[in-house]
């Protein structure tokens, strides 16, 4: 596993290895605010399937058309796009050190179909934030988009101007599928889809749990203290 340092040094090193993790946990735990932090230390490609999937519904392609109408309604996109999806950009040049996924997978056949992806390779590790249902909820209803993929929260984690990224300056959004009956929906496909994903990984002995519960730096220094002690 690299270090800060290392990383330093051997910048120009095309054929260091980084590290290959996956971030799990429930809708609204954390995943895209922590995977930000993340890739940005340790200079990972933050890979969001959900962000892909937002990027294609706002550019209009077909795939995004096929999968907004599972999207508004909370529900997972089929499988079989999404194992399209990500074979395609982990075979991108920037993927071949390490990456981070974010929001897959979630299901076991995507888990399964990453094993293959993979193939000779291996994921480092899982880390899995949790955050119980009424928090989730809290979060999820205040939540407000930049379409950088920047995520803030209206009182939990305000942009320094009200509706403006910090980032890009653009203007913040509402997702459609975090209004109530999306979100509720959400947390029960999580219970029962993604959820087994914890055990699959800790039959593994690929799982870290991390306490979502934390403030967020309190959160993203105890994920570097776990990645910084991985070798
Ligand atoms: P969250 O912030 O709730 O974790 P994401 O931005 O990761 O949500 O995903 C938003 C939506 O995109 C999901 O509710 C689902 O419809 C779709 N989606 C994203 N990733 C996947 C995946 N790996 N499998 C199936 N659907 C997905
Ligand atoms: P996910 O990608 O897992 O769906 P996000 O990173 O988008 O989750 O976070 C969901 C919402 O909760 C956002 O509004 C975000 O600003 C806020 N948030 C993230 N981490 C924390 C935290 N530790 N405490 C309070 N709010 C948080
Ligand atoms: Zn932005």
């Amino acid at each position: 596993m690299a270090k800060e340092l290392k990383t330093m040094e051997l910048s120009n090193s095309e054929e260091m290895y980084k590290m290959r993790l996956v971030l799990l946990g429930p809708p609204g735990a954390g995943k895209g605010t922590q995977a930000k932090r993340i890739a940005g230390k340790y200079q990972i490609p933050h890979v969001s399937t959900g962000d892909i999937l937002r990027e294609n519904l706002s550019a209009g392609t077909g795939l995004g058309l096929k999968a907004k109408t599972y999207m508004d309604k909370g529900e997972l996109v089929p499988d079989n796009v999404l194992i399209d999806i990500i074979k395609e950009r982990l075979s991108k040049p920037d993927c071949s050190s390490g990456f981070l996924l974010d929001g897959y997978p979630r299901t076991i056949s995507q888990a399964e179909a990453l094993n293959q992806i993979l193939a000779d390779t291996q994921l480092d590790m899982v880390l899995n934030i949790t955050v119980p249902d009424e928090e989730l909820l809290k979060r999820l209803s205040g939540r407000r988009m930049c379409k950088c993929g920047a995520s803030y929260h209206t009182e939990f984690n305000p942009p320094k101007i009200m509706n403006v990224c910090d980032v890009c300056g653009s203007t913040l959004y509402q997702r459609d599928d975090d209004k109530e009956e999306a979100i509720k929906n959400r947390l029960k496909v999580y219970a029962k889809q993604t959820q087994p994903l914890i055990d699959y990984y800790s039959n593994l002995s690929m799982l870290k749990t991390v306490d979502g519960t934390e403030s967020i730096d309190k959160i993203f220094a105890e994920i570097t203290s776990i990645l910084d002690t991985y070798e």
